[in-house]
Formats: C-alpha cells, structure tokens, sequence
C-alpha cells in the first residue's frame, strides 16, 4: 500500500483510508474484527466521528494493540466550545487513546456554520485549547458545500479538508481542492463510492488514483470489501478509453439529482423516510426484485405524510428537491411493484 503524507501535519498514512460508518451496522466483535482486517491489509488511517454510533469504540479497541501505527480521525458536530469540548474527551475515552492526530469541525453546511465555529465561545476555540494541550494534533473540517470549504481553507485554521468527492461529484478538483492544496492542507475524499451509489470499484478508485494527494475513506463493513478496493491499490491500472466512456455513460444516468445518503436532511417530522425512498432507484437494481419490493414498501408508506414544508430541502447540502424527488420515487416504486410485484 502506498504511504503519503496528510498535508501540512506531516503525518505519514495510507493511501487509502477507512471510513468508520458501515461498521455501525455490525455487532461489536464482527466490527472489531473487519477493522483489524484494514489495518492488516495495509490501511493506517481511520477516520470516524462521535455520530456515528458505537464506531469510534469499535475502533478503538480493534486498534489498542497497534495505536503507534495508526492515525485517528474523529469529527463532531458541536458548535459551541463547551459541547465541542465534552466531545473531545468522549471521542478520546471511546478511542482509547490520550491523544487524537486529526480533531474535525464536522458538516460545516454553509458559511453561516463555519462563522458560528470560529465565533468567540464556537467549537474551533474548544478543539484549540485541546490541541495546545496536547489531546489532538492538528484540527481539519468536513463540509458538502463547495463555497464554505474554501472559506475555511483560506482562513488558514485548518489542517485538513474532508469532502465528497467521486466521478460523480467531481466539482471540488475545480478549484476547492486547488486552493487546499495551495494551503498545503491534506485532502480525505469520503464517499469514494457514491455513499453506495456506484457499484464498479474498479473505476471508482481508478478515477480517485488520478488525484494522488486525495485520500479516499471508504466505508468498510465486509473483509471481502476491502479486499476488492485494497488489490486495486497494490496494483493501481490508469483509466482505459472504455472506462472512461463507462463514467461517463453512468454520469449521464445519474444526472445530477440524486440523493447521497448523508442523512443530513432527517429526521422528517412527519416520519417521511427521506433517504430510503429516494434511494430506491438505486437499490432496486442491485437486489433481487421481491428484496427491493419488501425493503421499499415501509418507507414508500410514508411519503404519503410528505406536507411540503421545506424542512429537509433547507438542510440537504445538494439542495436536491425533495418533495419532488420522493412523489417521483414513489411512482418508481409503483411501476416497480406492477412489472415485478
Ligand atoms: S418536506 Fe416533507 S419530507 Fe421534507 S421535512 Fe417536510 S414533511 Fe418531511
Ligand atoms: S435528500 Fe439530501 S440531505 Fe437527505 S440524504 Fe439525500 S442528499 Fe442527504
């Protein structure tokens, strides 16, 4: 596996990172064991955050034995210094760790966000006193909003930037991650794969190898997985003409208005299940037809709860549609049900 290093903090990881959600999904011992899988095949750097439910315990208890040779990423949402800095020490207790390399702003989702951060009394004062004190090393941020990220570059504060980034959302190469890299910040791709969304590791990481100081965070739930994405690292191939046509064909499917699962846009107070719906067109070619219909038929129930209030769109950082997008995949989902059902 090749080794690169994190931008300015010099730290030394993995070309290809781990992306701490899916484990979520697995009971603890299952978790434990596939994160010990990365390590073994190669990968050195974790990344989590303190949302995503028992994953940073997960992690660090597979990783207590070998905590010398990795490096830990973790991320909260808090945006005031006293939560942000109860979620310091939550993050190290849960990490079994004194020290975190890598402390993110999490989801700066507009300017507004990154200015309550760096207010007097915001998170960024907490993480700071943290790192003078030694219990992180660097500070960086993720972000979905294209604008946002390059104001938090440029304000010099942060280590790191955390974005989406596949051949699908390829619009931070333009110009976000040229203005890190002018910054020397280190750059982590999440959602290499679409959140899920696209199905062909082969050009998924054929595409990311193009941007050799990106460093993807796939998230991982299976040995199997990371077998396929580490193979394609130890023996990384330039994308051929077919590929390329391949990407380029699946972009025009996709469009440019399709969900990402983040989530961010939940809870729906009316108990919409904004992602599983939207999600369907999706998922219902990957699984066997009755498993997508059975999947489908709960969330699809709720969309008739749908009051168009707005809610979700002002929180979706894709400022995706969403009353819209669930009326068309709910009709999807009928024309599903009569040809399969
Ligand atoms: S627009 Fe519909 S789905 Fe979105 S928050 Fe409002 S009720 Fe829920
Ligand atoms: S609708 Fe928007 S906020 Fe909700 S999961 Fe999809 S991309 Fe995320």
């Amino acid at each position: 596996m090749r080794v690169t290093t994190l931008g300015k903090t010099g730290l030394r990881v993995s070309a290809l990172g781990f992306g701490g959600i899916p484990i979520i999904r697995l009971v603890f011992d299952d978790a434990v064991h596939v994160v010990r899988h990365c390590f073994e095949g190669g990968i050195t750097f974790f990344d989590t955050a303190n949302v995503y439910g028992d994953s940073e315990k997960k992690i660090g208890t597979a990783l207590e034995s070998v905590r010398d040779k990795v490096v830990f990423a973790t991320k909260t949402l808090a945006r005031d210094a006293e939560t942000a800095a109860e979620h310091v020490n939550y993050s190290l207790e849960n990490l079994k760790t004194s020290r975190i390399e890598l402390y993110q702003l999490h989801n700066l989702i507009n300017e507004a966000a990154l200015d309550t951060v760096l207010a007097p009394g915001g998170a960024y004062e907490a993480v700071k006193k943290a790192r003078d004190d030694g219990r992180i090393a660097f500070i960086g941020f993720s972000s979905h909003h294209i604008p946002t990220a390059i104001k938090a570059c440029r304000t010099g504060l942060f280590a790191t930037v955390q974005f989406p980034f596949n051949f699908i959302e390829r619009d931070p190469a333009d110009e976000l991650f040229k203005v890190a890299e002018e910054m020397n910040m280190g750059i982590i791709a999440m959602k290499p794969l679409g959140g899920g969304l696209l199905e062909r590791a082969d050009l998924c990481f054929g595409f990311l190898q193009q941007y050799p100081n990106v460093i993807p965070i796939p998230g991982i739930q299976a040995k199997k997985e990371l077998d396929e994405i580490v193979a394609l690292y130890r023996s990384p191939k330039p994308l051929a003409e077919a590929d390329r046509k391949e990407i380029e064909r699946i972009r025009a499917e996709l469009g440019t208005k399709f969900c990402h699962r983040c989530e961010y846009c939940m809870p729906c107070e009316k108990g919409v299940m904004i992602p599983n719906v939207l999600g369907f067109r999706s998922f219902s070619r990957r699984l066997a037809p009755m498993a997508a219909i059975a999947m489908a038929e709960g969330p699809m129930q709720t969309v008739e709860n749908c009051e168009e209030c707005q809610e979700c769109v002002e929180k979706c950082p894709y400022d995706l549609p969403i009353p819209d997008l669930l009326k068309e995949g709910l009709s999807l989902y009928k024309d599903f049900v009569k040809q399969h059902g």
